[in-house]
């Protein structure tokens, strides 16, 4: 089968969160499996970019509404991410650092989906599907079904995977002429809520909808930021499957950024010497159980309540427990986070910002890793954790349930809690210092979760049925 996957982002070239780590790893597992998978994504200038050589595949030119425009289509020389990376340049709209947060990310979207199509329209062949990852390819189901320039695509099957529904790219009906010429009684395939809304467009003209978790596809027909009644309705042709991990980029074993590489085997000796490096670098207790929270710092992922429980165990269990946040948003939160520096120096420690390697080595030096979100789809972190033998910390919602079991259940693992709030995030810290006291099953939980399958092969298959 031929997959040509449409994404804002891919793992290496450009990552803000999990949607970068599955197009990086969905793709390369499913050309293991024997198909042909692309990826065709925005040319942001990252140091990717720079750092790797490029043949041009194809120069075109495309309309967005009125105005013209030129585009290019370069291709990675040399498939050293298992599968074809394709990037597209359009001078002034995507030759840019960052991948979101501009003005004009409507037009910046809507300009990389025409490129994509009016590129795949001239082929002499027809890929088998068109998968598209979140709103910044959700007009191309559409397009494909309606748009005439694209008829010849008009029976190629695409598949909507919804790695986050928050984010919905709702435009006014003032931009309708941005998108190339449709047949205008299809209009209603567009709107949801009297505004165009590319999640919503998609979920009614994709072929087949899919999210990162069977729960979250559940939650969704309750909380999905105004789209519950369409969940409920296109219920028939959404199904959730659960985000594999990259076993070979995440790989104490032989993870380039750990200090000292670890195995099942080694995991107690490894981790001591991994958090006794980490901990020296930012002047925390090594002694005490590390706890860590590596993500976006948005509402999300409840990072808002995290000053308020940090501070609440730093003052109410003193001296049994230390903190390293990595983390970026919200400013308001990061400065909150950023002051209980200055009263905790050796027990709490936060870096604000986007760190790859750091990331890493928290993920193999910590013995507790925190995720108390709000919405969770499928959540990657903590499945990182269990590789990493780093005990995750859960709120029971989305992939986060799918994925941890309580250690209070049988063969449990993991802490599990059903708020949201300061008290039960102090009181699963509690719990966790009380686990970390018992060695012997402390080091059980380690070693049977670092055990734990995340691998992509069973997500891949399921994919496959998705296509059929
Ligand atoms: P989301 O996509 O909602 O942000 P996921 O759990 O699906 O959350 O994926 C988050 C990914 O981004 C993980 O690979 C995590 O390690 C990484 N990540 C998030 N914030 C940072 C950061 N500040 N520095 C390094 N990596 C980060």
């Amino acid at each position: 089968m031929e997959i040509l996957h449409v994404s804002a982002e891919c793992y290496p070239m450009a990552k803000a969160g999990g949607l970068g780590d599955v197009v990086g790893a969905l793709p390369k597992y499913q050309t293991k499996a024997g198909h042909y998978a692309k990826v065709v994504m925005p040319m942001y200038r990252t140091k990717f970019l720079y750092s790797n050589e490029w043949a041009v595949d194809y120069k075109g030119v495309a309309f967005l509404g009125g105005a013209r425009f030129e585009f290019t289509i370069i291709k990675e020389k040399t498939n050293k991410l298992g599968f074809d990376l394709y990037l597209v340049d359009i001078p002034g709209l995507l030759d840019r650092e960052k991948i979101y947060g501009y003005q004009d990310d409507t037009e910046r979207f809507i300009s990389f989906q025409i490129a994509v199509l009016t590129w795949v329209n001239q082929w002499s062949h027809q890929p088998d599907i068109i998968h598209v990852h979140d709103y910044h390819a959700g007009f191309i189901p559409f397009m494909l079904k309606n748009c005439f320039a694209f008829s010849k695509l008009a029976m190629v099957k695409s598949v909507l995977t919804i790695h986050n529904a928050q984010y919905q790219g709702v435009i006014g009906w003032d931009k309708y002429y941005l998108l190339p010429e449709y047949d205008s009684f299809k209009w209603g395939d567009l709107d949801w809520n009297n505004a165009i809304n590319p999640l919503a467009s998609a979920v009614k003209c994709a072929w087949s909808v899919t999210t990162v978790s069977q729960s979250y596809m559940n939650e969704l027909r309750f909380h999905s930021n105004g789209l519950e009644k369409l969940f409920e309705y296109e219920k028939g042709k959404c199904r959730g499957i659960l985000n594999g991990i990259d076993n070979e980029v995440w790989n104490p074993e032989t993870d380039n950024y750990l200090d000292h590489n670890f195995s099942v085997k080694t995991v107690t000796a490894g981790k001591k010497k991994n958090k006794k490096k980490l901990c020296n670098l930012f002047g925390l207790d090594e002694h005490l159980p590390l706890f860590v929270f590596i993500g976006r710092l948005v509402g999300e992922k409840a990072a808002d309540i995290l000053p308020g429980a940090f501070l609440n165990v730093l003052h109410h269990q003193a001296g049994k427990a230390s903190f390293l946040v990595l983390g970026s948003g919200d400013k308001a939160v990061e400065a909150r986070l950023s002051a209980i520096m200055h009263q905790y120096p050796q027990h709490y420690y936060c870096v604000i910002g986007y760190d790859e390697a750091l990331s890493h080595k928290m993920y193999a030096s910590a013995d507790f890793l925190l995720m108390p979100s709000r919405v969770e789809p499928c959540g990657l972190n903590q499945m990182y954790a269990l590789r990493y033998g780093t005990v995750p910390m859960v709120r029971s919602t989305g992939g986060l349930q799918d994925t941890v079991t309580d250690m209070g259940e049988y063969e449990g693992f993991g802490i599990r809690f059903n708020h949201a709030s300061e008290g039960d995030i102090a009181h699963a810290i509690y719990r966790a210092t009380q686990v970390y006291q018992s060695k012997t099953h402390f080091e059980w939980m380690r070693k049977y979760m670092m055990q734990i399958d995340h691998s992509w092969e069973r997500s891949v298959d399921e994919y496959m049925q998705v296509y059929l």
